[in-house]
């Protein structure tokens, strides 16, 4: 029998991955090419869905819509813990799948798998408490939260089993049903996620439909889908927010960022540039929340630049299967292109050190060497722009109120990070900062329980903890008087 992983001797995987559609597979007439971005080279093909296909799926989820919302919240953690088992006893198989389509070595692919299980778990076990908001006498006022609707789901190539988790548990768990709509260019792994799900959630409840054009703005403008979750660029984002203002969908955004991470003249200079290294070039520099920019004082400037350049020397880059393999390819010609395009006109800036890698590798696939970037303005692409890869810009100051003011110079504001020992001081200049989350001496990091966003253009609301499941329902107001003696 053939796997959704096992591939032959030319490295294709004779699969056939299919929709799930009111728990059921479909295949579409026509398919698309997926792309292993190790090799540059097509490796299997997505069924390519249909507007009528689509339509089937929302369809579905309307019909089990009212069954699954009277479902208690117990009721619904018990399938979603169900599922989490599930998904940890097939997660070789997935890891497997999302190291040949997105790229990512096999290790870091198969923590991607433990953290969705635990997603799945972890979030269905938030308890979410009606409220009483007035109780004087005359009136008893309590506040509820009652399941939307159905929910559509648009996930990104760069972790897309692990952000798709946490779509799938907040909006089921929420007592809302899915449409779920993965990257074209990394749809398989999720496509088999729906099939793993077809034994264990009742008909409907969770659709997943692969497609590479329009398929996203159709669920966008779609009258039967009451909320939008998106996560991917600012770009994107907007568009998003703009289709769905047809039928005033509600809308969470979880976009891009250029987190800084700043360094204080009192840091562990071997153990913060190791954290910061890892937080900068962990999957390819592809993470939102990764480090995009560092800030040093200029007496520690030197050293610092010279301990990233030799992290970058010696992290091990290649194809994701390879034996300790750190680094894989980026994920997709796109994304390689833009990298190098922003590579070029760092190489043109003035003045400009490139102290580490700074080109592609000799071989086939999107592979770029860890680049370290030293003397750059903060003027540049390389600095204002988010570089989503393994280039990394690291920039002099003088006074930390500087310091800050460049790190608060930009129109995203994800997550950031300071580096001190002076735990105390770390955390008054976090507090100056404009993001979602500022980490301590760390950064990159997702937990079910604490809600996780940006300001600024960096996204719109909170995915995860109770906040981010409120944000998958409607708040109900009950006003009872209360009767006089
Ligand atoms: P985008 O974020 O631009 O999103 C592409 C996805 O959005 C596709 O699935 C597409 O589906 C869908 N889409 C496009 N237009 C609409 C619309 N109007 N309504 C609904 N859905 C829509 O990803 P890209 O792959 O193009 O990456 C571009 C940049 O995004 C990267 O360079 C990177 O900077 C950033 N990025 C950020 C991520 C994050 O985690 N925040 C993750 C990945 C990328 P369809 O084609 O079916 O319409």
């Amino acid at each position: 029998m053939t796997t959704a992983t096992q591939a032959d001797a030319a490295g294709r995987v004779n699969y056939e991955f299919t929709h799930t559609i009111n728990g059921k597979a479909e295949t579409s007439k026509t398919s698309f090419d997926v792309i292993n971005p190790a090799t540059a080279t097509a490796f299997a093909q997505c069924p390519d869905a249909t507007k009528i296909q689509l339509n089937r799926a929302v369809a579905s989820a309307r019909r089990a819509f009212p069954g699954w919302a009277k479902k208690s919240f117990e009721d619904r953690r018990a399938y979603l813990h169900k599922f989490a088992e599930a998904v940890r006893e097939r997660s070789e198989e997935l890891a497997a799948l999302i190291t040949r389509e997105q790229g990512k070595p096999l290790s870091n692919a198969l923590r991607e798998m433990a953290g969705t299980a635990n997603s799945l778990e972890q979030m269905a076990n938030i308890e979410l408490k009606d409220e009483v908001l007035r109780d004087d006498g005359k009136n008893r006022i309590s506040m509820h939260f009652r399941p939307m609707g159905v929910v559509g789901a648009i996930t990104p190539w760069n972790v897309p089993v692990g952000l798709a988790s946490h779509k799938i548990a907040q909006a089921l768990y929420a007592g809302n049903t899915l449409v779920l709509k993965p990257s074209p260019y990394t749809p398989l792994s999720t496509l088999l996620l729906g099939e793993i799900s077809r034994d264990i959630l009742p008909r409907g409840v969770f659709n997943v439909v692969g497609g590479g054009n329009a398929v996203g703005q159709w669920l966008t403008k779609h009258q039967g889908i009451d909320k939008i979750s998106f996560t991917g660029s600012v770009a994107t984002g907007k568009r998003v927010m703009e289709s769905s203002s047809g039928t005033l969908k509600r809308v969470t955004l979880e976009l891009g960022g250029n987190d800084p991470a700043i360094m204080l003249d009192d840091v562990d200079i071997a153990g913060a540039t190791a954290k910061i290294f890892n937080g900068a070039f962990g999957n390819c520099g592809q993470i939102c929340m990764a480090v995009k920019r560092v800030y040093v004082p200029e007496d520690l400037y030197e050293p610092v630049l010279e301990e990233f350049a030799k992290l970058a020397r010696n992290h091990r880059v290649g194809e994701g299967f390879e034996p300790d393999v750190q680094m894989g390819p980026l994920q997709n010609k796109m994304q390689y292109d833009k990298v190098l395009d922003v590579l070029e006109d760092t190489k043109k800036q003035p003045g400009v050190r490139i102290v580490a890698g700074g080109h592609p590798l000799n071989r086939p696939g999107y592979f770029l060497e860890p680049t370290i970037v030293g003397d750059i303005g903060d003027d540049t692409r390389l600095v204002t722009e988010e570089q989503f890869g393994p280039i990394l810009p690291v920039l002099k100051y003088k006074d930390l109120k500087d310091a800050v003011a460049r790190a608060n110079d930009t129109t995203m504001g994800l997550g950031a990070s300071v580096w001190t020992k002076d735990l105390e001081k770390g955390a008054k200049v976090a507090a100056q900062i404009q993001a979602g989350t500022v980490w301590i001496n760390h950064h990159v990091g997702s937990e079910p329980d604490v809600p996780f966003g940006g300001f600024k253009q960096s996204g719109l609301g909170r995915e995860h903890g109770v906040m981010g499941l409120q944000a998958y329902m409607e708040p109900q107001i009950i006003n009872v008087p209360v009767p006089a003696q």
